[in-house]
């Protein structure tokens, strides 16, 4: 007998032999789909920085400079000599703050050039008013990954994992001149700001509803919440103005604020900040920070090595000018035909999902008119934009500089150009990755598309592969981007992207009821390196089942179709090998589901799926009819 039946096990049936001899890379958490590409897109690039440093010769000026970052972090030697000089340069800026006024006095340059805070505030569409701008605050990160390492179930992982986070720590602040008793005191302090933290702000699981994170909350409320920071000041020295609302991504986190910043434990707020800035920073100083620095993160993700000196440089260089370098691999590696041939089937993809939305025998004709509207405007973006982001035309810096410096005055350039735009109607041409990135996303704010060239690539698309293939591949990859806009989040803007209700009320009860059906299918899961959590993932679940449910309707229509076909390339493109550390670490805190669950579970909502493969009762790959999902 076959060891493996696709009725079981889809996923194993079809990648048991690439599961067997797949290796995990050194300097890499994962290893399958996403993240062959990925491995592939960056040795095509490495290739291509390697010959414009050696010949001199650049496509463009964001090129030129991109490539020069990418020899300054080559150049090992004057890396290793600075040591960790340029951090302590940087963070000393901290210690020099005595007390809450002077704290005040350099908040906007603290903030600006990213210096750790007691909370965040940044400039973004405003959700409500896509054509305007607001101000959020929001909380500062926990040292551990979530909230839920630090109670409950999970606790006493998380314990072992601040004991090592200790460890790194303290090995990097051995390079700077505090004492051993200063360290430890920076540490403890450290320790228990991160705490308070952890007791005010949301968990990943809150944060995935992000809808929840807007609360528009007077000026005046969110100042006087926060006592002892001069909210006004800083909001007008930002954007020249003080708005008369600010939007709130977590108000317990606010409520409980001044528990955590006040007079009393204001030195210990300077000791984290000083602490988390050093070790934010090591991977620009010398090799040996690099490697000391990392490790914390390294065994978070189950990473052995750190990335050769080349690989790191490149990922830096393409990380500050990511749209250039994006820009740059669609024109070289991605055809037009191609481009066409994908566009064509996101048309086929719309059109059906409107066909289907018709035909609904649950929604009223009220709700159907406003779904197909904003399927009929919603904007694909494809391939790599036409033009970078003139944020880029600001990114210049001083050449002779080391590595740190730029990487800090790029940060700044950034940062300045996020608050300067304030006031201007938000740029929906604007694009959310670049070109060279393996992935694919919706915007619910703009209502639109984005597949960068990297992804437009077998086992996901290739023209050489049969349709049903590309069906089951980017197919199913592009509905799953248009059901976000349908999805428990997106469902609550408007094909302007809007924050605003336009289900009728029945409808939209009706719709909760399947969210939480699917929740339900999810939740508790147990796989062998820990249990699902239903409410975190239900938004990509739902993206995946609306996908799935339109690709398949497409299927029924073309001539020499096979599901065979498309159920395999479905369960090929999320083959994934990873470190049960990395696993354990996406269960509590990543929105997708498990990559073998995403292959497994959605199919089985399905008819398709049962007649393609004679699924019967006594197949584990089995659900009941009447447990079921299709939400679109
Ligand atoms: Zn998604």
């Amino acid at each position: 007998m076959e060891k493996y039946r696709i009725q079981d096990d889809l996923y194993e049936y079809v990648n048991h032999e690439w599961l067997e001899q797949a290796v995990i890379p050194d300097d890499k958490p994962t290893a399958g789909g996403f993240a062959d590409l990925a491995k592939e897109v960056e040795e095509n690039l490495i290739a291509d920085f390697n010959e414009m440093s050696e010949k001199k010769q650049f496509p463009n000026d964001y090129l030129k400079r991109a490539i020069l970052i990418y020899e300054k972090i080559k150049d090992v030697k004057k890396r290793n000599k600075d040591g960790i000089r340029p951090a302590l340069k940087r963070a000393k800026k901290l210690l020099s703050l005595k007390d809450m006024n002077a704290f005040n006095r350099q908040l906007k340059e603290l903030l600006l050039s990213d210096y750790p805070l007691p909370f965040g505030i940044y400039n973004d569409v405003d959700m409500k008013e896509t054509s305007s701008h607001a101000l959020y605050v929001n909380a500062p990160s926990t040292i551990l990954p979530d909230v839920t390492y630090y109670k409950g179930e999970m606790e006493e992982q998380g314990k072992s994992m601040l004991q090592l986070w200790s460890q790194v720590a303290k090995q990097v602040l051995s390079y700077t001149k505090l004492s051993e008793e200063e360290i430890d005191l920076f540490l403890a302090d450290t320790l228990k700001f991160d705490a308070i933290i952890a007791t005010l702000v949301k968990s990943s699981e809150e944060n995935s509803d992000y809808v929840k994170s807007y609360n528009p909350t007077k000026t005046r409320t969110v100042s006087a919440l926060m006592k002892p920071v001069k909210v006004r000041k800083l909001v007008q020295s930002l954007v020249g103005e003080v708005p008369s609302v600010l939007i709130v991504s977590d108000p317990r986190f606010l409520k409980g604020f001044t528990t955590l910043f006040n007079e009393e434990n204001f030195q210990a707020y300077i000791h984290w900040a000083y602490v988390l800035d050093i070790l934010g920073n090591t991977n620009l100083l010398s090799e040996e920070l690099r490697e000391v620095g990392s490790s914390y993160r390294r065994a978070l993700y189950g990473i052995k090595t750190i990335s050769t000196v080349e690989k790191f440089a490149y990922q830096t260089a393409s990380n500050f000018f990511s749209e250039p370098v994006g820009l740059f691999y669609g024109e070289k590696y991605f055809g037009e035909e191609a481009k066409k041939d994908v566009y064509d089937m996101v048309d086929l993809i719309i059109n059906k999902y409107k066909e289907r939305v018709k035909k609904s025998e649950v929604l009223s004709e009220e709700t159907k008119e406003k779904a197909i509207l904003k399927l009929s405007t919603m904007v694909v973006k494809m391939g790599y934009p036409d033009k970078v982001d003139p944020v880029y035309d600001k990114f210049f810096f001083d050449e002779e500089a080391s590595i740190f410096d730029i990487a800090c005055s790029l940060k700044r350039i950034a940062k300045e150009d996020e608050f300067s735009h304030y006031k201007e109607t938000p740029d929906r041409g604007k694009w959310v990755m670049p070109g060279h990135l393996v992935n694919a996303a919706y915007n619910p704010f703009s209502n639109d598309i984005t597949f960068p060239a990297a992804i437009l690539q077998a086992p996901f698309y290739s023209i050489h592969q049969s349709r049903s293939q590309n069906l089951g591949g980017i197919g199913a990859v592009i509905g799953h981007e248009i059901s976000h806009a349908f999805d428990n989040n997106g469902a609550q803007f408007d094909e302007n992207g809007n924050l605003k209700n336009w289900w009728t009320k029945s409808d939209y009860k009706n719709f909760k009821k399947k969210t939480k059906d699917m929740i339900k299918e999810f939740d508790g899961i147990q796989l062998p390196w820990g249990k699902v959590n239903g409410t975190l993932v239900v938004s990509e679940n739902i993206a995946d089942n609306g996908g799935m449910a339109v690709t398949l309707d497409i299927m029924h229509d073309i001539q020499d179709s096979s599901f065979e076909e498309y159920f395999m390339n479905w369960a090929r493109i999320w083959c994934l090998k990873a470190k049960d550390a990395y696993r354990q670490l996406l269960l509590s805190i990543d929105v997708h589901s498990p990559t073998i669950l995403r292959a497994n579970m959605q199919p089985r909502n399905f008819p398709e799926w049962y007649e393609t493969f004679s699924v019967t009762k006594k197949d584990k790959m089995y659900l009941a009819p009447t447990k079921r999902v299709i939400i679109w």
